[in-house]
């Protein structure tokens, strides 16, 4: 099964039966709005030309403009765009922000462009698929494999394009470019004041919980630096080399500094690894998955705990921070397993939140201290963290069920709204 189908399975028509849904609101919500897929040609420094394929993809604009990542990641299809455009509708729902749901990218490896090459991609993917994207039609950011610089790209060709300065174009751009203060940080932040959160409602002091994260880039590392930081033991990181271990707990910022230095593409994207740290016991990621932890944070790729090895998870919490890290198999698994299971579409929302803070920055021309920023993001993510829990304890069901419950009933609303006489 695709993940596209897993999604659908799992947000859409199991949600839509237990909520009775109508079932011209599930065949409107099954389907992208628009779905883009162009062909991208570009000439390699070595005078080669190589072709690449983008996508662009708006699931629903029922609440709000799209929003949704831009991703490289070389496996990426149009499915899977699709895929996760929709998995946006349900989080910004979710997170109660006024935007609908999108996704894209190119499917690129990053890693083996050059940087030049990177930006000539860059932009080239913006020219053509700018009419489909907007302040008020479809808001993108950074995702997988594309950080602030590559957003900043994005935003001036966009910028030439028009003809003018329009920021809210694009949300994650560098704070020299009308950037919001925070937004690097944001989903590792929000994921972290979620761990905090539960550590509370568990009586349970940081110092004394384990933390293994599984993905040591934008949200992997900040989630570690940030609970690192409020006394919790993270005991495990990887990235797609491989991962290390200690007993006594990793330092993050230190674990960082040595991936860099292990290389990194313009001061862009690492390419080096966590694996640098030579005097460090190595993992596999499997292992990791599997290690005898309180809490796991997948923040890496999709679908990497599977029906194979969601029967081997120890954590007696997974923080699910990466989009779709489990199949539906494997959330049902782990269910049974008594694992609390807090679902990408809060646990990772301080994102798109804290984009959300970047769009209304750019819009209004007012723009906000970074602890404004966090206590803003601190006070959606947790009210909204705490309606899904107590529907939850109310009603005996999942966080997931909970919260897909809260997003498709309010998304719903909006179609409905909207086709009212
Ligand atoms: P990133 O490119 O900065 O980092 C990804 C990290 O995962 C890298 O360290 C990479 O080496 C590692 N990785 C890739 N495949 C792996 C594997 N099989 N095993 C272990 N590690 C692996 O990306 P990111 O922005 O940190 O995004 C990570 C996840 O979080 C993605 O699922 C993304 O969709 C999701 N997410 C990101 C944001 C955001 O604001 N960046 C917001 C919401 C959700």
């Amino acid at each position: 099964m695709s993940i596209f189908e897993d999604l659908l399975g799992c947000y859409l028509y199991e949600t839509a039966e237990q909520i009775k849904l109508e079932d011209w609101i599930v065949e409107i919500l099954a389907a992208p709005k628009r779905a883009v897929e162009v062909s991208i040609p570009l000439r390699l420094d070595s005078g080669k030309m190589k072709v690449f394929k983008a996508y662009r993809v708006l699931h629903s604009d029922a609440r709000g403009p799209g929003k949704g990542g831009v991703r490289y990641q070389k496996e990426l299809t149009v499915v899977d765009a699709k895929a996760l455009a929709f998995l946006m509708s349900i989080k910004c729902a979710c997170a109660n922000i006024p935007f609908g749901g999108a996704k894209g990218g190119i499917a690129v490896d990053a890693k083996a462009l050059s940087l030049n090459e990177l930006e000539r991609l860059t932009r080239a993917y913006v020219r053509e698929t700018h009419l489909f994207t907007g302040e008020n039609i479809d808001v993108q950011a950074p995702d997988l494999y594309t950080n602030e610089r590559i957003i900043g790209w994005m935003a001036d060709e966009y910028y030439k394009i028009k003809g003018k300065v329009l920021p809210a174009f694009i949300t994650g751009k560098p704070v020299s470019m009308l950037g919001s203060l925070g937004r690097v940080e944001a989903t590792g932040r929000g994921g972290a004041y979620i761990v905090s959160e539960i550590a509370k409602l568990k009586n349970l002091k940081p110092a004394k919980i384990t933390v293994a994260i599984q993905g040591f880039g934008n949200v992997g590392y900040y989630t570690a630096k940030f609970l690192f930081e409020e006394g919790y033991k993270i005991v495990a990181v990887s990235d797609s080399k491989g991962g290390v271990y200690s007993g006594e707990g990793l330092n993050p910022e230190k674990l960082m500094e040595e991936k860099i230095k292990g290389g990194i593409l313009g001061e862009c994207i690492p390419t080096g690894s966590v694996l640098a740290c030579k005097e460090l016991e190595r993992i596999t990621n499997e292992e990791l998955l599997e290690s005898e932890i309180d809490i796991l944070i997948p923040a890496a790729a999709e679908g990497q705990i599977t029906e194979k090895n969601a029967g081997k998870i120890r954590a007696d919490i997974v923080v699910e921070l990466a989009n779709a890290s489990m199949t539906r198999e494997a959330d049902k698994i782990l269910e049974k397993n008594k694992i609390l299971v807090v679902p990408d579409i809060i646990a990772n929302a301080g994102g798109v939140i804290v984009s959300y803070f970047e769009w209304i920055q750019n819009r209004t021309g007012d723009y906000w201290k970074k602890e404004k920023v966090f206590n803003e993001l601190s006070n959606i993510i947790l009210s909204e963290f705490r309606t899904i829990n107590k529907m939850s304890e109310e009603k005996e069901i999942s966080l997931r069920s909970a919260a897909s419950i809260v997003a498709l009933e309010r998304l719903a609303e909006a179609v409905r709204e909207k086709s009212r006489n």
